[in-house]
């Protein structure tokens, strides 16, 4: 199996880009916000408890996203890989990710990293707040604590997978198809 993480910071274009990955290369798309946004519209135990985290712009606790993949991985059969969509956000995230892997004598193929500058983040997402109507697209304040959750928390892991030399980064300036073909180009040495 192969394991791709869509990595960048938020609005730099990962849902966007990951329907087209996931199609051309068989692979079945892992968004941890997505599955964490139905929980809430379930109305779930875990809902309730990610909300308010949620809604800040703070990140779940790392347990519960974890177990999330683990269990995607475990029921998720036909395909030839996964697509990891903000996954892992955090140091001790990546590491129970290389750890669940080990389990089954596997390893993460590759981080694609979809960069854009900060500057960029608070207009993509201000544009998206408009068709997709997230809560925690709707204020500035919320927005600017995800850039700063990414720069604190996420960032950490650009080290971390170049060190692994699994750390691959395109930028993410472009038309759709021009950021995709970035990404086809990288993908396809896999
Ligand atoms: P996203 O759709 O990836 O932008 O995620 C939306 C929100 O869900 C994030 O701002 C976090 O609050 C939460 N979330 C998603 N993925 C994770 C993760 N891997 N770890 C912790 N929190 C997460």
């Amino acid at each position: 199996m192969k394991y791709f993480i869509l990595f960048g910071p938020p609005g730099a274009g990962k849902g966007t880009q990951a329907t087209a990955m996931v199609e051309k290369y068989n692979l079945h798309h892992i968004s941890t916000g997505a599955l964490l946004r139905k929980e809430i519209a379930a109305g779930t135990e875990l809902g309730l408890q990610a909300k308010a985290l949620i809604e800040k712009g703070s990140l779940v606790p790392d347990e519960v996203v974890e177990g999330m993949i683990e269990s995607e991985f475990k029921t998720v059969k036909g395909v030839d890989g996964f697509l990891l969509d903000g996954f892992p956000r955090t140091l001790p995230q990546a590491e129970a990710l290389d750890a669940i892997l080990a389990k089954t004598s596997e390893v993460v193929t590759a981080t694609v990293s979809i960069m854009i500058p900060d500057e960029m983040i608070m207009e993509r997402i201000k544009g998206r707040a408009l068709k997709e109507g997230r809560a925690d697209d709707a204020s500035e304040d919320i927005i600017n604590n995800r850039i700063a959750t990414y720069h604190n928390q996420t960032e950490p892991l650009i080290e971390y997978y170049s060190k692994a030399e699994r750390y691959y980064e395109i930028d993410g300036i472009g038309t759709i198809e021009e950021v995709r073909d970035r990404i086809f180009s990288i993908m396809d040495r896999f």
